[in-house]
């Protein structure tokens, strides 16, 4: 068995009244930052979705700050005294079983709620099976929409991915270990051969990052029957080249609205060709009217 890590040093700084939302590991223990040690340290009150999960993790660092329970289910009724608790001027933590609050777990509501009382909402950053995948898939990240949970039936994913098809973004999205299989052959069906990544386990033991098209993800028989966490990354389409008769329809529809400098800039841009050629070409289109 591990040691437990020994805790560091806790600010002395008194913390402001208010609800600060406090990424937790997502795995590995020591994946928590200082400053969120300190608020668990100062909190006057941890909400927390599963108070055997919270409370390991305090009693990793020695904390041992009330723990309650602010579940999907316990939400509603529960949030009228948290209200109260920063109306008197506490702090109050929240945390989920794993990385960030409100991220694919509960939350957004209180923030909401307590910004529209006034009080002040404190993000603490830290780890997010989100941005762990990103950071280790090697899929372009300038752009990337995080999708969430697909649908449970196939019937219901699939229309998602139909929606999501179009957008030039790496894709990402979380799934239960058990529908893994099946979501990736119906992304494979969607997509095509998009380059994509299973990342699984991500600061675990037993860490595994896949990397392939979705049909060979699909077809990979580690992927049949996974244990653990996953979240499934999607790269974006290629983009298919735009053809000459593309271009000549396009500056000829710029030329009806601007010059021919302008309107090669204008088609370049939108359909990622040669600005000079297609300047040269709408100098010709010009001198055939
Ligand atoms: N709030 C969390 C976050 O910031 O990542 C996500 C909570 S969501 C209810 C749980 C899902 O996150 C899992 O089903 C899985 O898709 C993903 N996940 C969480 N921990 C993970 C890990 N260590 N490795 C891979 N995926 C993980």
């Amino acid at each position: 068995m591990s040691m437990p890590p020994a805790p560091p040093p806790l600010s002395d700084k008194l913390l402001e009244p208010g609800l600060y939302v406090v990424s937790t590991p997502i795995g590995n223990l020591r994946d928590i930052t200082l400053r969120a040690l300190d608020v668990l340290a100062q909190a006057e009150v941890v909400l927390c979705e599963d108070t055997r999960v919270t409370g390991k993790l305090m009693h990793a660092y020695g904390l041992k700050q009330k723990l309650i329970r602010y579940d999907e289910h316990e939400a509603e009724a529960a949030r009228p005294r948290v209200l109260a608790a920063l109306a008197r001027g506490e702090r109050v933590a929240l945390v989920s079983d794993a990385g960030t609050p409100l991220i694919s777990d509960p939350g957004y509501r209180l923030v909401r709620e307590a910004a529209a009382h006034g009080h002040r909402v404190f993000p603490i950053p830290g780890a997010s099976a989100l941005l762990a995948g990103l950071a280790a898939a090697g899929l372009p990240t300038d752009r990337f929409v995080f999708a969430g949970f697909p649908p449970p039936k196939s019937a219901g994913r699939r229309a998602m991915f139909e929606e999501l098809k179009p957008v030039r973004a790496t894709l990402v999205f979380y799934e239960g270990i058990s529908r893994t299989a099946d979501c990736l052959a119906d992304m494979a069906a969607v997509f095509g051969e998009r380059p994509a990544a299973v990342a699984r386990e991500l600061t675990k033991l037993h860490e595994t990052i896949l990397r392939g098209t979705l049909g060979q993800l699909a077809a990979d028989p580690r992927l049949q029957a996974p244990k653990g966490e996953i979240v499934i990354l999607v790269g974006p389409g290629e983009q298919e080249a735009a053809t000459e008769q593309d271009a000549d329809t396009a500056l000829a529809e710029a030329l009806t609205r601007m010059g021919p400098a302008d309107a090669a800039s204008e088609v370049a841009k939108a359909l990622g060709l040669n600005r000079r050629e297609l300047y040269r070409r709408a100098l010709e289109l010009k001198g055939e009217k």
